[in-house]
């Protein structure tokens, strides 16, 4: 048989550098050996003041001390305590401005300077670029259409009868629900409860309004009490019960998200003549369209969840920058990117169904991110759905800018000139 090179180099390393036995010892548990690196040790208390004597008994090299705990971090490093354990520093990610983007959305409405913190070269000014043709044409329209975020706790039944029971009951008593979820948080506030029947098994999609907060915690805590409220009040108990059945798409790009939505639904969508498109994207229309029409060929082939060039890109640097959960780009940077012949030139619209952001909680009370939030005029109360229209508004930024790149053939030359050519 014809074994795929990418496994017959594992094989040659497993048959040529080592016994089978050899092979089979290094791959086994080693209970018994000791440690060659010092266990970290863990305290919940005191966790940044112990930052120094944290990094000494771990066995941080000097060299690299001053490194991970500058004096700024040093500073202000309680800040950081309810954000992190065992904390030995900070790292620095650049960060870079785009803009200003003008957004013409029903939240946000003017023009914002946008943070991006990356380590990718080019990424900063291929987003400018389409900030800049987005503003030539009188800037990006965007709205958000729905927010609400998910947590899907599970139930395991003896039967599929008591399933049926058991959601017959939940179907009655939508008050207790309501006030069991909603008693755990003053900004949150439980919107619906669906039932997912699987056998003897069922799920609730619980949908929370979560205010100006991402919302990953709160509807974690107001989840946790609304199942114990049911599970003490249901005559139908459950063999066993969990938070969480993985239903919801947290942190996962999932079909659900696209068609339900979890976290805040925002379609941008911007309309530029022909002449600006090739002023500054440096190519036609129609070899735009044309790529356009091999890339959604290509999304659809590798069964792509949705259809987009990167929104991740512009997601991941301004999530870092802002102090949101990184790791929600994996559902957020989930969506529809469409280009379009339009009577002035091309019309991009881009809409992304799961926008996982906030202006309040998690990370962006941080030092630099709440700075970084300032600079947009979005930290706070009352800002998220703004916020959730710049970050689509930046992604389309991103659509136009690499799609006009990869069309107009300057994608390997404009990173081998921005990535490469300053060293
Ligand atoms: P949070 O920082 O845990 O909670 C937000 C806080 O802000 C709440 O105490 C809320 O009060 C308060 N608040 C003040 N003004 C508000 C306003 N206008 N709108 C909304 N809330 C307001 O943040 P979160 O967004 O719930 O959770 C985000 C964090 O959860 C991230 O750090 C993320 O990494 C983490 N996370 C948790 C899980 C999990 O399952 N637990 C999963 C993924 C990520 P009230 O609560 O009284 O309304």
């Amino acid at each position: 048989m014809l074994i795929p090179p990418k496994i017959t180099r594992f094989l040659s390393r497993l048959r040529g550098t080592m016994s089978p036995g050899e092979a089979a010892s290094r791959l086994s548990p080693r209970p018994d050996a000791p440690a060659t690196i010092r266990t970290v040790p863990r305290s919940s208390a005191g966790t940044v003041s112990r930052l120094w004597s944290r990094m000494a008994a771990s066995g941080v090299p000097e060299s690299s001390r001053a490194a991970l705990a500058d004096d700024a971090t040093v500073a202000s490093a309680e800040a950081y305590g309810a954000n992190i354990e065992s904390m030995i520093g900070t790292v620095k990610v650049p960060v870079g401005i785009v803009g200003p983007l003008r957004v013409n959305g029903l939240n946000a409405h003017g023009d914002y300077l946008v943070p991006l913190a990356t380590t990718e070269a080019a990424l900063v000014a291929s987003y400018s670029r389409g900030a800049m043709a987005s503003n030539r044409a009188g800037g990006i329209s965007a709205t958000t259409l729905s927010d609400g975020v998910l947590r899907s706790p599970a139930f395991r039944f003896g039967s599929i009868s008591q399933s049926g029971l058991f959601v017959d009951w939940i179907a009655g008593n939508p008050d207790l629900l309501t006030k069991a979820a909603n008693a755990t948080t003053r900004h949150g506030s439980l919107v619906s409860v669906e039932p997912v029947i699987d056998g003897e098994i069922v799920f609730l999609l619980c949908r929370y309004f979560t205010g100006d907060a991402a919302g990953q915690n709160m509807v974690t805590f107001a989840t946790d009490a609304l199942c114990r409220a049911v599970v003490e009040a249901c005559p139908v108990k459950p063999i066993s019960w969990f938070l969480e059945g993985n239903y919801s798409g947290d942190k996962k790009a999932t079909f659900l998200g696209v068609t339900q939505g979890r976290g805040r639904k925002v379609t941008a969508q911007v309309d530029i003549p022909a002449g600006i498109v090739e002023d500054v994207l440096g190519v036609t229309v129609d070899r735009i369209l044309e790529y356009g029409r091999i890339a959604n060929l290509g999304s659809l082939m590798s069964g792509q969840i949705g259809a987009q060039a990167h929104y991740a890109n512009g997601l991941a640097a301004l999530y870092l920058a802002t102090g949101q959960d990184v790791a929600c780009v994996a559902e957020s940077a989930v969506g529809y990117t469409r280009m379009e012949a339009s009577a002035a030139g091309l019309k991009v619209t881009v809409t992304l169904p799961n926008l996982l952001v906030g202006t309040v909680g998690g990370g962006t009370g941080l030092p630099s991110q709440s700075a970084a939030l300032d600079l947009m005029g979005l930290r706070g109360a009352g800002k998220a759905p703004a916020m959730a229209e710049v970050a689509a508004a930046l992604c389309l930024c991103g659509e136009l800018s690499l799609t006009a790149a990869v069309a107009g053939g300057q994608f390997g030359s404009a990173h081998k000139r921005l990535a490469r050519g300053r060293k």
